[in-house]
């Protein structure tokens, strides 16, 4: 199971304990999924205040 990242929602990548963030607030309790592949093109990212590419969870606990 993936795990994302509480403060940017960043998916972690497996084995990783720390986000790209710098965050180590990472829950395994998450739903949805969003791939942004253009950050400043895309409305959801816009919406999500998300200003890099990857793969994003809609909401983290
Ligand atoms: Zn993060």
């Amino acid at each position: 199971m993936d795990r994302a990242c509480r403060d940017c929602h960043r998916i972690i990548e497996e084995g990783k304990t720390v986000c790209k963030c710098g965050s180590n607030s990472i829950s395994r309790d998450w739903n949805g999924y969003v791939v942004i592949v253009d950050a400043e093109g895309s409305e959801i990212a816009k919406k999500m205040e998300l200003k890099n590419e990857g793969r994003y969870a809609l909401k983290v606990r």
